[in-house]
């Protein structure tokens, strides 16, 4: 469920309608409502209520420091996995005890920026990782709270772009090997062992990959615990899906993904820890864009808006489905015919969708792309030398603009022609 509806014959967000942004911000804009950002978040911390636990906001799904704040506010920990993202976080007001760092290539400059400012825990991905880890902190007087990212070796049935818990996929550590680096992880001296972590990817649209990769995770703890290690904490990473088609039955509730945790790990008296972000954020943003040209083509008509693949990038990365639908509203019974929606950019791979059924639409219309509002404006570019797109946050009926669209100036005074051309 979200909170963008037609009201009085205008799709809106919230109580906002979104002519009203188009005309005060301009097009392209992405649109968050905060109703539906804390009512996925209040899903979560309730589908754990039987537990303690923390829900880590995976910041690289949306990390606008609006949203990261509002999240923050409701108790919200973090999953960052770039010293940015870190930055972000501590910016937005959540504390480093409140936030994870994940990712396979951490540097020792982030680690470093994590253990000066304040972490969590580690989420560590391979050996030399430790090793680097390790040598810091005890360098800095200090020891490092780990999980260790283990790998399951289960098909998450996701994109494959967006599988991450295969043994060929670049992420963790074998499970085969947990308890050779558990070991290790113990007998250095910059290293305090706290718990384990899993993610085995993106938008899982069934629950059976996690209740495997669960499981596994349950028999691991009692085998480390067996080899001595207290692992107190378990980091079961996010990737839960969403409905991206309104006509398509719905991925599993976040309330049934909380007792697939509890009937697989609940018994071992962990504090849980998740990192959902595109089940928070995904249907709590709209990109709403404006018609440019109608074309008729052979065989084919065009809907050329001004929103591109630079501005959200999952339909040309990934063949990725966002519902299109007109903002005015249109009267039952309405004729729709097919366009092929694209955008402005020099590349055929800038195609929204094909044969999209729509009403007629002119030059000037509105049109917003449905559950853009995770892995959306944090992939935008420039490309095409194209403004950076907004950011428009709105609670009940007002608004704020919580990225403003960059001029072209700025732009181009971030370059420099070196002095000897
Ligand atoms: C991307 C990522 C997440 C979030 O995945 P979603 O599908 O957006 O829930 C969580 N944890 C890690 C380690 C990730 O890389």
């Amino acid at each position: 469920m979200d909170h963008f509806n037609y009201q009085g014959g205008v799709l809106c967000a919230e109580d906002v309608p979104l002519t009203r942004i188009a005309a005060e911000v301009g097009t392209p804009v992405y649109v968050y409502s905060a109703a539906t950002l804390r009512r996925h978040f209040g899903l979560f911390r309730q589908a754990l209520d039987w537990t303690d636990h923390l829900v880590c906001f995976a910041v690289k799904a949306n990390s606008n420091l609006a949203v990261l704040k509002l999240m923050g506010d409701l108790g919200a920990g973090m999953d960052v996995v770039s010293g940015g993202e870190y930055a972000r976080a501590r910016a937005a007001g959540v504390p480093g005890d409140r936030i994870v760092f994940s990712g396979v290539g951490k540097t020792v400059a982030e680690m470093r920026q994590a253990l000066e400012g304040g972490i969590r825990q580690f989420n560590v991905e391979s050996e030399p990782e430790l090793h680097a880890l390790s040598q810091l902190a005890d360098s800095m007087g200090v020891t490092a709270p780990v999980a260790i990212r283990i790998n399951p070796d289960v098909d998450a049935k996701t994109h494959e772009k967006i599988a991450t818990g295969k043994s060929e996929n670049k992420f963790g550590i074998p499970i085969a090997r947990a308890r050779q680096v558990y070991a290790e992880a113990a007998s250095l001296p910059g290293i305090s062992v706290v718990g384990v972590d899993m993610h085995i990817g993106s938008q899982l649209t069934d629950l059976e990959p996690f209740r495997q990769a669960y499981t596994k995770m349950a028999g691991l703890v009692r085998a480390l615990r067996a080899d001595g290690h207290a692992i107190t904490r378990l980091d079961m990473g996010g990737g839960l899906g969403i409905p991206y088609r309104r006509d398509n039955s719905a991925p599993p509730l976040p309330i049934e993904y909380g007792q697939v945790i509890r009937d697989t790990v609940g018994d071992l008296g962990c504090e849980i820890e998740i990192e959902p972000g595109r089940n928070i954020v995904g249907n709590a943003g709209i990109l709403l864009t404006s018609v440019i040209y109608v074309k008729e083509g052979e065989g084919r008509n065009f809907l050329i808006v001004d929103a591109a693949m630079n501005d959200l990038l999952r339909p040309a990365m990934y063949g990725a489905h966002h519902d299109i639908v007109p903002v005015r509203e249109p009267l039952p019974g309405t004729e729709v015919q097919p366009f092929d929606v694209v955008g402005p950019v020099c590349e055929t791979g800038d195609t929204f969708q094909k044969g999209t059924q729509l009403p007629a639409l002119a030059a000037g219309d509105l049109v917003a792309f449905r559950s853009a509002g995770a892995y959306g404006a944090v992939m935008a570019s420039e490309y095409n030398t194209r403004p950076l797109v907004p950011e428009v946050l709105v609670q009940d009926d007002h608004f704020a603009v919580i990225r403003a669209r960059p001029t072209v100036e700025e732009i181009l005074n971030r370059d420099t022609i070196p002095e000897w051309l």
